[in-house]
C-alpha cells in the first residue's frame, strides 16, 4: 500500500517536540535540519529486516523453512506468533504504487486464491502444532478488503480453526484497508470478525492530487470510515499519507494536514513518494512536471512534522507518528517498540509467519519469503509443499547487527553492556571499522558514542537510515543502486 520518502530544504534546525507530558530523552521528537538533510539523503534501505530482502537467497527453499519451523520445537516453541496475510488484488491502480499487487475485477481470481491460501495455512498450523498463541495478525496487500464479508468471515473462522488467537484485549489484529472499497457497515463487520485496528490509505486529501495518481476518494468516505471505526470499537485508527505526490504544494499538503488532525486518528503514517518508474510501471503514468520540486518536498516533511508536532503526536520513526498515549508511544518509551515487515509493532518476540504469494516470514533465525505469482503459488501448493521461493539463515554477525539496527530504528539508542552481554564481542574493537565510519557523523552532531551507550540525536532522528547503513555488513559489498528509495 505504500510508498517511501523524506527530507526537504529551508531553514535551517527547527526543533520540533511532542506533547509536553511526552518528552522523553528517546521518544518525544526530531529535529529538522534541513541543510543536513540536503547534504546526506541518499539512497538507503527501509530496514524492516536486516539482512535485507535484497540479500536473500533462492538456495534458501521448503526444506530450509521446516528446518527453521523445527528449530522452534526444539527450542520449546514458547514465542508467541505473529500472523502476515497478503491478499494481492486491487481494483484499479493508484499511479505512485510500488507494491506486489494484482489489479483485476475478475472476483473469481479472488475465490481460487482463497482457497489456496486456506491450504496453506493449514499447512503452516500443522508444523507448528498449535503450540503457540497467536498475538498479532495483519491483514494487508492490494487490498485486503477485496475480499468480500462471506470469504472474509471464512478465511477468519479458517484461521481460528487451525492457530489459537490471544484474546481481543491481548491481540493486536490490524487489516488495512481502502476506504474506497468499505461503507460503515462492512467497518463493523470486519470489527465482529476480529480486527481491534485499522490502517487506512488516505495519501492526501485535495481532489487534483488524488486525480494525478487515480486514486479519487473523497474526504467524507473515509471520515465516514474513521466514525465507523470509532463507533465498532476499534483500538486503533491509523492513518497514511504521502508527501512528493504530483500537484501536491504547501496550500493542499497545509489542508490535508488539518484534515487529518481534525480527524485525530491514533497513528499518522507519512511516507515519501519515492519516484522509480524504472521499477514500478504503474509510476510511468505520473506526469513527472507535475511533481513537487525537491525543495518543496523538504518544505513539506517539514510542515508535517511541525503541524502534527503541534496537535500533541510523538515522532516514532521513520515516517511514523503516534498519540502519546498510543500503544506505539508507550512501547517505545518502555523500550518495547519492535519493527518487523508491517512496520512498528508493540510485540517484540514473536515469530513471523506469512501467507499469500510475496509474503515474508521470519522464524527463528532465518527469513524466507514466498514466491511473486500467482501460478508458482498455485503450482507449489498442488505438490503440496509451502510456497518458500527464497530467504536467508542468519549467522552470528547477521543476528548482532540485526539487534543493533533494530535498537536504532526503535529506540534511537543502543546499550554497548547489553549487546555486549547478547553477544560474545568486545563493541569498540568488532565494530572499529563502524565507528571510525561514524565520526563524521557525530561531528555533525548525528550521534553521540560513550562509554556505554551509543545514541542517535533529535537531530540525528530523520537520517536515522544513514546511521544504520553504517552497521549494514551487505552494503559495504555493493554500491548503493537506485534499488533503495532516499533516505530523505
Ligand atoms: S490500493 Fe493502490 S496503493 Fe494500494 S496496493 Fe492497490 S494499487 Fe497499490
Amino acid at each position: 500500500m505504500h510508498a517511501t520518502v523524506l527530507p526537504a530544504v529551508g531553514k535551517p534546525v527547527v526543533p520540533i517536540l511532542a506533547h509536553p507530558a511526552t518528552q522523553t530523552a528517546a521518544a518525544s521528537g526530531v529535529d529538522v535540519d534541513l541543510d543536513l538533510l540536503k547534504r546526506l539523503g541518499r539512497n538507503g534501505p527501509r530496514y524492516t529486516s536486516y539482512p535485507t530482502a535484497d540479500r536473500f537467497d533462492d538456495k534458501f527453499g521448503y526444506r530450509d523453512y521446516l528446518h527453521a519451523v523445527a528449530g522452534l520445537l526444539t527450542r520449546g516453541g514458547a514465542r508467541p506468533l505473529s500472523l502476515y496475510l497478503h491478499i494481492p488484488f486491487c481494483d484499479t491502480v493508484c499511479y505512485y504504487c510500488a507494491c506486489n499487487k494484482i489489479v483485476t475485477k475478475k472476483r473469481e481470481k479472488a475465490a481460487t486464491y482463497l482457497a489456496y491460501l486456506k491450504r496453506e495455512i493449514a499447512m503452516q498450523a500443522a508444523l507448528f502444532g498449535g503450540m503457540n498463541e497467536v498475538e498479532q495478525l495483519h491483514f494487508g496487500g492490494g487490498t485486503p478488503t477485496y475480499l468480500l464479508d462471506a470469504q472474509m468471515d471464512d478465511l477468519m473462522a479458517h484461521l481460528r480453526r487451525n492457530f489459537r488467537f490471544a484474546p481481543d484485549e491481548v491481540g493486536e489484529y490490524a487489516i488495512e484497508v481502502d476506504p474506497r472499497t468499505v461503507s460503515s457497515e462492512r467497518v463493523h463487520t470486519l470489527r465482529r470478525q476480529g480486527f481491534n485496528r485499522i490502517s487506512l490509505g488516505v495519501q492526501d486529501f485535495d481532489p487534483e492530487v488524488q486525480r494525478a495518481v487515480n486514486r479519487v476518494q473523497p474526504e467524507s468516505e473515509t471520515r465516514a470510515v474513521i466514525d465507523a471505526a470509532r463507533a465498532a470499537g476499534f483500538r486503533s485508527v491509523s492513518i497514511d499519507l504521502i508527501y512528493g505526490l504530483p500537484k501536491q504544494t504547501m496550500d493542499t499538503m497545509r489542508q490535508t494536514l488539518d484534515k487529518v488532525v481534525a480527524a485525530s486518528p491514533d497513528r499518522i503514517a507519512v511516507y515519501h513518494y519515492a519516484h522509480m518508474p524504472h521499477l514500478f510501471k504503474p509510476q510511468r503514468r505520473i506526469v513527472e512536471a507535475d511533481m513537487p520540486p525537491s525543495d518543496t518536498k523538504l518544505a513539506m516533511l517539514q510542515l508535517c512534522i511541525e503541524r502534527l508536532g503541534a496537535a500533541g503526536y510523538v515522532y516514532i520513526g521513520m515516517d511514523h507518528f503516534a498519540k502519546p498515549d498510543d500503544d506505539l508511544a508507550v512501547a517505545q518509551r518502555q523500550g518495547r517498540l519492535h519493527r518487523n515487515f508491517q512496520g512498528y509493532s508493540t510485540h517484540a518476540e514473536t515469530d513471523l509467519v506469512a501467507f499469500g504469494v510475496s509474503a515474508i516470514g521470519a522464524v527463528g533465525a532465518t527469513y524466507s519469503q514466498n514466491v511473486k505469482t500467482l501460478d508458482e503459488y498455485y503450482d507449489l501448493l498442488d505438490q503440496n509443499e509451502l510456497p518458500v521461493a527464497r530467504g536467508i539463515r542468519l549467522g552470528m554477525d547477521d543476528a548482532l547487527r540485526r539487534s543493533l539496527i533494530q535498537k536504532l530504528m526503535c529506540q534511537f539508542e543502543v546499550s554497548i553492556p547489553a549487546l555486549e552481554q547478547a553477544f560474545p564481542i568486545v563493541f569498540r574493537d568488532y565494530f572499529a571499522p563502524e565507528l571510525a565510519r561514524l565520526r563524521q557523523m557525530e561531528e555533525d552532531g548525528l550521534v553521540t558514542v560513550g562509554p556505554e551507550w551509543l545514541t542517535v540525536t533529535m537531530k540525528g532522528r530523520l537520517l536515522i537510515r544513514n546511521v544504520c547503513m553504517v552497521f549494514d555488513r551487505y552494503l559495504a559489498a555493493r554500491s548503493e543502486g537506485p534499488r533503495y528509495s532516499q533516505t530523505v
